[in-house]
């Protein structure tokens, strides 16, 4: 599936959830890539066993054309925020996600749009790319996944090695500077409540906001 809702960890197609409950608001999903240059040790896509026969796995990844055909389908009186997440990393397609953000700003200027990402965005592309969201993404959510870098490496396993976890705040300082809510955050279950409270003492002395998450079965 390329556009998606969520409930309770299930994933339906458009017309799924139109059929489940036709009233009530609801996040949109965008999915864009299964690609990432991550391996965290808890992603959805080993420990779901979902990979290749998860509807979220994309047989290719769309074109900016399809998925905007997509999106003038979808009920946008409903529609409270869209989320670009799915099983891969979004940044890692920059320039379609960028354009997707302008068409639905463009398009449905009222509705937030929150981006989900590992943060690794200016690593993959070897510049500064937080000017990029600047007018078309409204939060941006970053996985922060641990206090320092060897316990990030060890979690993420980030084809950038250690260096990842300094790039990743790094782009969070970034951002703050063109989009207007950003947040870094942690799992609960993947973090003990003093890890958690590091993480929280790392964002504070940075001036970032740290978001604890529940563990998405
Ligand atoms: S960053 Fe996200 S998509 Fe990538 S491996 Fe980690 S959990 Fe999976």
């Amino acid at each position: 599936m390329i556009v998606y809702t969520t409930e309770h960890g299930k994933y339906f197609s458009v017309a799924e959830s139109l059929e489940r409950d036709a009233h009530s608001p609801r996040g949109l999903y965008i999915n864009l890539t299964n690609r990432c240059d991550n391996d965290c040790v808890f992603c959805l896509r080993q420990t779901k066993q979902m990979a290749e026969s998860s509807s979220l796995w994309l047989k290719r990844e769309p074109t900016v054309e399809e998925v905007e055909c997509e999106l003038r389908a979808a009920p946008w009186d409903l529609i409270k925020e869209v989320v670009f997440c799915g099983f891969g990393e979004p940044t890692l397609r920059l320039s379609e996600l960028v354009e997707l953000l302008n068409w639905i700003k463009r398009e449905h200027p009222t509705v937030p749009t929150r981006l989900n990402t590992n943060g690794l965005g200016e690593l993959a592309h070897g510049r500064v790319i937080a000017p990029d969201f600047e007018g078309i993404l409204d939060v941006a959510s970053i996985s922060l996944n641990a206090s320092t870098a060897e316990k990030y490496y060890a979690l993420t396993r980030s084809s950038y090695g250690i260096g990842a976890f300094e790039a990743m705040l790094t782009f969070a300082e970034h951002m703050k500077g063109h989009v207007p809510t950003v947040v870094l955050t942690i799992v609960d279950k993947v973090s003990a409540p003093d890890e958690i409270e590091r993480c929280r003492q790392l964002c504070d002395a940075r001036g970032l906001t740290l978001r604890v998450r529940p563990f998405e079965k």
